[in-house]
């Protein structure tokens, strides 16, 4: 008896040395692995900013690999490599198999939205001879972390003409960016006794685009501003209404640390899983069985509407192929299975009060399993069972991948949600999977680049098993 709870005991030991030092005892060559393959995330991450440049460098990934585009209705063919673009805002890529569909499909899901500051329908407005952009905040963001950065401006405008124009102002070296204002120290000690939530008020995001006067008009330098948006882009102040700009943060991913483990930058969330889930399947792209990666707008704001993981475009997809590969499709449906790829809140040394440290992810010890998120008494979750986790966890043991549990900060402090239900709603088998994030919805995230790698390696193992 002594004996074996030792043994147990010593088993523990082991798995709390395996995550409080995940990647001590890597393999030769794992660190050029890691740091290589992190060089094309952060080139990613760059050209994605926005979700419709993340479904553009998805579609540029897919095609170079071979997939060609498909529309609902088209022919399916067994071994085909195929994309579905829904709108310029989320991506189906697959790959349809040459085994039975009924041996059910195997979905990764990620989301390309993050955290932002969108344009108003009327934006623009002249105060005191300064002209600016009104905001309204897209997701959870705190507010006065998204004062006096630089701020570029993405995003597309339907002109009156029918013309689509897409503006990306700030992100080139030349290029100027804007910025919301904040108050002077020597002028804030009233601002400062306010509560953090307080004392930022959504109305107040307002960006600072230009100052110079057109001509000794009313409103000259508003004026100005339309005219400078005229010359170079044809718009009108009109446009706006049929436009979707977007404010986020004017800054390029970096390296991080003196030893170069972070990647700091922003939209990590969740970019860091759907790069990962895009190559994972480019990896598979020969796969007997039908693998998709799914890239999901809108679930920063509950995946509602047409680009949103609600949607039933999923399921219409996983029709189409029944139709064209045949199939039952209520059993395709229940022999499928889905990695929701999501980001987890990395356990932060500087905030242990909202953590629970045994079940929380922690930094450079792999990709996170969540089975379950929500809020306070699971609300909101789909909660995995524990033989899909189980299936899960012999999968990524037997092939090396290196990968953690956590829940999303306290039980009584709050929680998070992500699309696993939304997927699991439709009767398939789905765990949450990600990488853990510091200053998660911060305009600059921190995330390590071990985590990334293996976040890789999982979705890869995924598609192959
Ligand atoms: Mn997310
Ligand atoms: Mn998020």
């Amino acid at each position: 008896m002594d004996k074996e709870k030792s043994k147990e005991e010593l088993l523990k030991e082991k798995l709390f040395y395996k995550k409080k030092n995940g990647f001590k005892d890597s393999a030769e060559g794992y660190r050029e692995a890691v740091m290589s393959y992190a060089e094309g995330y952060k080139k990613f991450l760059d050209s994605a900013k926005t979700e419709r440049e993340a479904v553009k460098q998805g579609i540029k990934m897919a095609t170079e690999a071979g997939f060609t585009e498909y529309k609902l209705g088209d022919k399916i063919v067994a071994g085909g490599k195929y994309y579905l673009n829904n709108r310029d805002k989320s991506l189906y890529i697959f790959v349809a198999g040459t085994n039975s569909l009924e041996n059910g499909i195997k979905i990764c899901a990620a989301h390309i939205d993050s955290p932002r500051l969108d344009m108003k329908q009327h934006p623009l407005y002249e105060s005191e001879n300064m002209a600016y952009l009104k905001t309204h905040y897209y997701g959870g963001i705190r507010k006065y972390q998204w004062v006096t950065i630089p701020l570029a401006l993405h995003g597309v405008v339907s002109r009156a003409d029918g013309e689509r124009i897409e503006v990306v102002i700030g992100e080139d070296e030349g290029d100027p960016v804007f910025c919301i204002t904040d108050l002077l120290p020597h002028l804030a000690q009233e601002q400062s006794q306010k509560t953090l939530a307080n004392a930022f008020s959504g109305e107040g995001l307002n960006l600072l685009i230009g100052s110079e006067p057109y001509g000794e008009l009313d409103e000259a330098v508003k004026l100005n501003m339309l005219k400078i948006l005229n010359e170079k882009y044809g718009i009108t102040e009109s446009d706006f209404i049929s436009a979707e700009l977007s404010a986020v943060p004017a800054i390029k991913a970096r390296d991080l640390g003196l030893d170069r483990s972070f990647v700091a930058g922003y939209g990590h969330d969740d970019r860091v899983c759907a790069y990962p889930a895009i190559t994972a399947i480019l990896e598979n792209k020969d796969s007997k069985d039908t693998i998709m990666c799914v890239l999901a707008d809108k679930e920063e704001i509950g995946s509602e509407g047409v680009s949103g993981m609600q949607c039933d475009l999923i399921v219409d997809l996983m029709e189409e192929l029944c139709k064209c590969l045949g199939g039952n499709f209520n059993v395709v449906k229940a022999s499928s299975s889905c990695l929701s790829a999501d980001v987890n809140a990395g356990y932060d040394p500087m905030y242990p009060e909202v953590f629970e440290k045994r079940n929380s992810s922690l930094m450079n010890c792999g990709v996170v399993m969540s089975k379950y998120t929500g809020a306070r008494g699971k609300s909101s979750t789909s909660d995995a069972s524990a033989e899909y986790v189980g299936k899960i966890r012999r999968m990524f043991d037997e092939n090396g991948v290196i990968w953690q549990t956590a829940e999303l900060g306290k039980v009584d402090i709050g929680g998070g949600g992500t699309v696993a239900m939304y997927i699991a709603n439709h009767n398939i088998d789905t765990v949450d999977l990600g990488v853990p994030v510091l200053s998660m919805h911060a305009p600059m995230e921190i995330i390590a680049k071990n985590d990334l790698y293996e976040a890789h390696k999982a979705f890869s193992t995924f598609c192959k098993n």
